[in-house]
C-alpha cells in the first residue's frame, strides 16, 4: 500500500481517501466528502489506481451470474458437520441436574466453608458440653444446637450425593 502523499490538495489525505473509496463507488458517501475524494483522485495517481482496481472488482461482482443454490444445499452442509463429535458431546450437554440439586440452589451463606465449619464446630462444642455437664439427651437448648450446627454441612453433603446419583443415572440411560 503506497501511502506516500502525492496529493497537493490538503483537504484529503490518501488514508481517508482509501477508507472512503468503497462508499464513494457505492454512491453512499456524503456529498462534501465525495467531492473532496473526487478532487483527490484527480491529483493522486496512487489513489486513482486503487479506485480503478476497486471499480473493476465491483463491476466484476455485479456481472456475476446469479447462482442458484443446489436443491440439496442444506443437506450437504449438515452432512459436512462432524456428527460423531456432536454425538460424543451429548453426555456433556445432558449433564443437567434438577434445580434443587444445583449448588446455587443453597444460599451462599449455607454453602460457605466458614458457615459449615462454624456450624459443625457449634455442634461438636454443644455435644461436648452436654457430655461434660452430663445432661440428659433431650433437655435444654444444647441438643438443638447440636442439630442446628450440622444443618449447613448436611445440606451441602446431601445435595452433593443427590447430584451424583442423578448424574450417574443419566450416564447409564
Ligand atoms: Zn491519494
Amino acid at each position: 500500500m503506497g501511502r506516500k502523499e502525492t496529493n497537493p490538495n490538503p483537504s484529503m489525505k490518501c488514508g481517508s481517501c482509501r477508507d472512503d473509496l468503497q462508499e464513494y463507488l457505492d454512491g453512499t458517501l456524503e456529498k462534501k466528502t465525495s467531492l473532496q475524494l473526487f478532487l483527490h483522485l484527480r491529483e493522486c495517481v496512487d489513489c486513482q489506481v486503487e479506485h480503478d482496481r476497486l471499480e473493476g472488482m465491483f463491476q466484476l461482482l455485479d456481472n456475476l451470474p446469479d447462482y442458484q443454490a443446489p436443491a440439496n444445499f442444506d443437506e450437504k452442509i449438515l452432512a459436512s458437520v462432524n456428527y460423531q463429535r456432536y454425538r460424543a458431546m451429548e453426555k456433556i450437554r445432558r449433564e443437567r441436574v434438577p434445580v434443587y440439586l444445583e449448588k446455587e440452589f443453597l444460599p451462599a451463606m449455607v454453602r460457605s466453608r466458614v458457615t459449615r465449619l462454624a456450624g459443625v464446630g457449634v455442634s461438636i462444642l454443644s455435644l461436648l458440653g452436654m457430655v461434660a455437664m452430663d445432661l440428659p439427651i433431650l433437655s435444654g437448648f444444647l441438643p438443638l444446637m447440636v442439630v442446628a450446627g450440622v444443618v449447613p454441612e448436611l445440606l451441602v453433603r446431601i445435595q452433593g450425593i443427590g447430584r451424583r446419583v442423578v448424574l450417574a443415572q443419566q450416564s447409564e440411560s
